[in-house]
């Protein structure tokens, strides 16, 4: 079961979980597409290429990755997207070559954007 990344990541991005992953398959548009950019830019995980290793979750400093089985309600939209973007996209239109926004949160950072979804 893959791992999803959720909006918490989205206008935040800061990329330590990319080389965290040992599969590379945590990817960002190069493309513009608005379906995929309601809340910010923010990185995917491939879901047929993630391995399940879990590798990623901790080095996420937004607190912004979930296994498949453990995403909050809230955020359960995100869970399909990570699979869309890929059938949306291919090639060019991905790379692993991804670029932070904003990195290293402080944890009142993390705490407010968390809040902005409703979500503790
Ligand atoms: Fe990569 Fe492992 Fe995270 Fe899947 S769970 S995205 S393989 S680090």
């Amino acid at each position: 079961m893959p791992w999803v990344i959720t909006k918490l990541c989205a206008g935040n991005k800061d990329t330590a979980c990319v080389p965290a992953c040992p599969v590379d398959c945590i990817y960002q548009l190069t493309v513009a597409d608005a379906k995929y950019e309601k809340h910010g830019h923010q990185l995917w995980i491939h879901p047929d290429e993630c391995i399940d290793c879990g590798a990623c979750e901790p080095a996420c400093p937004w607190e912004a990755i979930f296994e498949e089985s453990a995403v909050p309600e809230v955020f359960a939209e995100d869970t399909a997207l990570n699979r869309q973007v890929f059938e949306d996209h291919s090639g060019d239109d991905l790379t692993t070559d991804c670029q932070p926004i904003k990195q290293a949160p402080t944890p009142e950072e993390v705490a407010e954007n968390k809040a902005k979804y409703g979500y503790s």
